[in-house]
């Protein structure tokens, strides 16, 4: 995602996007996600681009949104958003909520830069809302339904996350990484298979009607096929072809926002130095790429990723990106481009910052 810098004038700090002061100057500081900038906190109400804006009113859990002043509920779009969350007496599940929270969040700046259209369930029946929710008290199952994301709380737990992570032998397991697979079947359904892309979508990613069920019992009691590698981007991608939409959509959002979170840096690798000899031709990293650029975005990730999986070995950390991306893969990922790329026309940004989808008022034949 795009670099963020701190608002206060002579002060250039760098910010994380969860920010909510600058390290540099001490400034408070919120983000605006209609401009998509940090802005400094004078006062409890600001006025930001001609417009009323006040702090999240969950700001004191770690939300550093601005809410339409308009907006009845005092909270930002980021928080409303969420349909459903713990109860108010459970202390342990709504910090986890506020660590949850954080993906989520850069999920959806990442879903809006990508203009995608962000409809809520608040608005639209069908509407995407994330219902965040702690396996610790309750039974939750992560997953999609008819717009709602289930995501369970207790992975924000590093300890209980990593179990799962060993004991299914993956080789990564994030929150952003849940918040990027689970609504890649939200958009799957509203992008998919509501249009003319499905018939293409069921020569590469196979037959999404096929039973569920009877995946789920064939993956766990039997594994992932032998020779998976040359097909799938992982082994639960093998599952059934949703899961294979929606592995492929999580890693096009990795591969996008770490590119373009390069980009943002003007990180440039360069041919002829020790590290990258076989490097043709300088690679540029972009925030951006077009319907046609598919084939430089492979290219600039095969470099980009084999670099950082370098930088996180010098931190003894396992890679970056510890994953291989086969012919096959790449044309599902290609699929999913294409898909993105070729969006049908959202309405550009609600007072919120976020677009929707224009509903045609013409009769469809
Ligand atoms: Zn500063
Ligand atoms: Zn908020
Ligand atoms: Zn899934």
């Amino acid at each position: 995602m795009k670099l963020l810098i701190c608002p206060t004038p002579g002060c250039s700090g760098l910010l994380y996007l969860e920010d909510l002061r600058c390290d540099s100057c001490g400034a408070e500081v919120a983000y605006h996600a209609l401009s998509g900038t940090m802005v400094a906190i004078n006062g409890p109400d600001l006025h930001v681009a001609n417009r009323l804006w006040h702090l999240c009113i969950n700001r004191d859990r770690g939300c550093n949104w601005l809410s339409d002043g308009d907006s009845s509920t005092g909270q930002c779009f980021g928080c409303r958003i969420i349909r459903t969350r713990p109860n108010d007496a459970d202390l342990e599940a709504l910090n986890r909520l506020a660590d949850a929270s954080q993906s989520e969040r850069r999920l959806l700046v990442q879903l809006n830069s990508l203009g995608l259209p962000v409809d809520p369930y608040f608005e639209d029946d069908g509407g995407l809302g994330f219902d965040l929710l702690s396996s610790e008290h309750q039974q939750v199952t992560t997953g999609h339904e008819n717009g709602i994301v289930t995501i369970d709380l207790a992975e924000t737990s590093d300890a209980y996350r990593e179990r799962l992570r060993v004991q299914l032998g993956e080789p990564y397991r994030t929150m952003l990484g849940h918040f990027r697979h689970e609504v890649g079947h939200y958009y799957e359904w509203v992008l998919v298979e509501q249009t003319g892309w499905i018939t293409e979508c069921r020569e590469l990613f196979g037959d999404e009607r096929a039973s569920y069920s009877a995946a789920i019992d064939r993956h766990y009691s039997n594994g992932a096929p032998e020779g998976w590698h040359d097909s799938f981007i992982s082994e639960y991608a093998t599952m059934h072809p949703w899961e294979d939409f929606a592995e492929c959509f999580a890693h096009y959002l990795h591969i996008t926002d770490t590119l373009s979170t390069a980009a943002s840096a003007g990180m440039e690798l360069v041919p002829g130095r020790d590290v990258l000899p076989a490097l043709p031709l300088a690679v540029s990293p972009r925030s951006r790429y077009g319907a046609d650029d598919f084939d430089a975005l492979m290219d600039d990730w095969q470099w980009v990723s084999a670099f950082f999986n370098r930088i996180n070995r010098s931190m003894g950390e396992a890679d970056l990106y510890p994953f291989t991306i086969s012919q096959q893969v790449a044309d599902k990922l290609r699929f999913v481009h294409r898909v993105l790329t070729q969006l049908p026309r959202t309405r550009v940004s609600e007072p919120d910052g976020f677009g929707r989808t224009v509903h045609s008022t013409e009769p469809s034949e």
